[in-house]
Parts: structure tokens; C-alpha cells; sequence
């Protein structure tokens, strides 16, 4: 009886869709992944297993806050980020177990996951220089030449605080150390045609209205909107050339959706196997068709709008390196005065 009134009163309070479930049967997810296309993904799983997935889905920063005041209580099972650095954040709050597992590790190569089994890569997206074809006939080859004083006004990105800069910065710290790392951030700002403003898309906008002839942005803003409509972006595409940075050097810095297990996780065999799910050759190729990403796993197909930007050199840097060197990123930023 009381096991039924406890259920009757999470029934309830679950239909106000303020707390998720604790049942067999179901999978928390906490989401930081920020795309309508992701239903299908999930309404796979659900299918394929009887579990439930109940979706609780906000910013990282306010899902690791939520988790942390939730504490032992927290029915997270799963929790999804968007970059690398915020899942290392997570991680480092103590919000995240240790996995072991056969199927990940033989699917994920070793660098696009965290080496205790906290975190797995689950799909990858390239940090692109796009550049107006017009304007620029000799646009930047390397994330270095981002620096170069010829580009002075010309180039458009969004603000530092952004975790996409921050890791952008993090690999250059891994692969030069702080100091060329700090003088890269003071030539590449200073090279700025406009205020940080807004977001990737947006940064792409600016290459098609000429206020920005060259722009930073992550693969799948530029793939989206080869394949579907993007206001003010699609359809003048052919003004927007692109480079794949670093090809001669250490290839272009990758960074990643991950997944892990919560601390905490109630139901931790569903959380293992969602997991081993997003890796699965159905769900990698959701990412590149659904989400215009590149899958982790190698050999699964790209879509159409991803196989356009044609085959390029990955950055296989250790990926915890981005966590390690997110608080100096920002430092340098801040430091060069790049807000
Ligand atoms: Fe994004």
C-alpha cells in the first residue's frame, strides 16, 4: 500500500514535470544538448528497450548546480554536455562515475574519452575558420594565422566566455604551452572586425553580410544550414568558403557531445546502456544526419551536408586536456582583454 502512494504522489509530481522517476524501467537524463532533432535519438532507445527516458534539459552550468544541490539524491542517471570542458567540470565536481565497459572502450578511440570511464565522446564537431570568398583571397590556413596583423578587422567570433573558445584556447595551451598561447590571443583579438557578439550562426551571418570576412564556428552551424533552412544564412552560402585549420600540423581541435554516469545514478544498468546505445551505429549516425556532427565511432557514414565539407586531419589530443586548461584559457582571455 504505501509502496502504491508513493507512487501515486511521484505519479502526480512527475506530471507537473518537476521531478523525474526513480522506477525501474527508466532512465534520468540531464541534457545540456540543445537541438529539437535529438526526439528522435531518445524515442529510439525507448522503443528498442521499454525504458522511459524522463528529460530534465538546461545549460551545463545550471545542470551541475542542480546536481550538486540534489547531492545523494540526485535522480540523475545520465548526464549529457555539449563540449568536453564542461563535462571535465562535472567531473571534477565529483557529479560523475567510473565506467567499465567492453563496448565503449572497443567503439570510442581512446583520446575522446576520459581514461577512468567518467566520460565518452558521443559525437565530434571540427572548430572551422569560414571566410567570405570575395574578400579574402588568401584566408588563414592554421588557428596561428588567426594572429596574423593582415587579418586586422576582419575577423568575427563569440565572446570568450564561451566553451568553445575556451577549449579552442585549452589545445593551443596543450600544444604550445601559455605563453605562445597568450601571445596567439592577444594577435587573434586584436584582429577582430566587431564586439564579440552572439552566437556560431551568427558569426556565419556576418560572413554573408560582409561585416565579417572571416568567422570561427563549429562545423555543424555551417552543415545545418547547407541542409535545411537558417535564417539569414542558408541559401547564401556559396559567398562562404571554409578551411579545415591545421591539416600540416596537429589537425583541426575536435570537440565533443559526452555522456557519463552520474555519481549517484539510480538506475545505473539503464544508464549503461543508453550509453552503449549513443554509440551504436544507428544512434552515430543519427549525429551526423539528425545533428550535422561527425560520429565518434569510425566507419559509420556522414550525412550529405557533413560529407561537403570533404575529408580532413583530426586533432587527436587527449581531450582531458581541454578541462586541465579551461581555467588558464580563460585567464589568457581575460588577461588580452577579450571579453
Ligand atoms: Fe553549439
Amino acid at each position: 500500500m504505501r509502496r502504491l502512494t508513493l507512487t501515486a504522489a511521484l505519479t502526480a509530481l512527475m506530471a507537473m514535470g518537476s521531478v523525474p522517476a526513480f522506477a525501474d524501467g527508466e532512465l534520468n537524463l540531464y541534457s545540456s544538448r540543445h537541438y529539437d532533432t535529438d526526439e528522435r535519438l531518445y524515442s529510439d532507445f525507448e522503443e528498442a528497450t521499454g525504458i522511459t527516458i524522463n528529460r530534465v534539459e538546461a545549460k551545463a552550468g545550471a545542470l551541475l548546480a542542480r546536481m550538486q544541490a540534489e547531492g545523494r539524491n540526485s535522480p540523475a542517471d545520465v548526464l549529457i554536455t555539449v563540449d568536453v570542458g564542461n563535462a571535465w567540470r562535472a567531473e571534477q565536481a565529483g557529479l560523475l562515475q567510473s565506467v567499465s565497459s567492453e563496448t565503449l572502450d572497443r567503439r570510442i578511440q581512446p583520446h575522446l574519452r576520459d581514461a577512468a570511464g567518467k566520460w565518452y565522446g558521443i559525437s565530434q564537431r571540427a572548430r572551422m575558420i569560414f571566410f567570405n570568398k570575395a574578400g579574402v583571397t588568401d584566408p588563414p590556413r592554421t588557428y596561428a594565422d588567426l594572429a596574423d596583423p593582415k587579418y586586422k578587422g576582419m575577423i568575427c567570433a563569440r565572446s570568450s566566455g564561451n566553451i568553445y573558445m575556451q577549449s579552442l584556447l585549452a589545445s593551443i595551451i596543450a600544444h604550445h604551452g601559455p605563453e605562445k598561447a597568450q601571445e596567439w590571443a592577444a594577435g587573434f583579438y586584436a584582429n577582430f572586425a566587431r564586439k564579440p557578439q552572439g552566437g556560431d550562426t551568427d558569426q556565419l551571418r556576418g560572413i554573408v553580410s560582409g561585416e565579417c570576412m572571416i568567422a570561427v564556428a563549429n562545423s555543424y552551424y555551417f552543415s545545418r544550414s547547407l541542409r535545411k533552412d537558417i535564417k539569414s544564412l542558408s541559401g547564401e552560402t556559396d559567398k562562404i568558403g571554409w578551411v579545415f585549420p591545421n591539416q600540416s600540423t596537429s589537425g583541426t581541435h575536435m570537440n565533443l557531445s559526452v555522456a557519463g554516469i552520474a555519481a549517484n545514478a539510480p538506475n545505473r544498468d539503464n544508464a549503461l546502456k543508453f550509453l552503449e546505445y549513443l554509440t551504436g551505429e544507428s544512434a552515430q549516425k543519427y549525429f551526423s544526419a539528425g545533428n550535422d556532427e561527425y560520429p565518434v565511432v569510425s566507419g559509420v557514414g556522414l550525412a550529405p551536408s557533413v560529407a561537403a565539407l570533404g575529408l580532413f586531419r583530426q586533432d587527436t589530443l587527449q581531450l582531458n586536456a581541454l578541462g586541465e586548461n579551461q581555467k588558464t584559457a580563460q585567464k589568457i582571455y581575460d588577461r588580452v582583454g577579450y571579453e
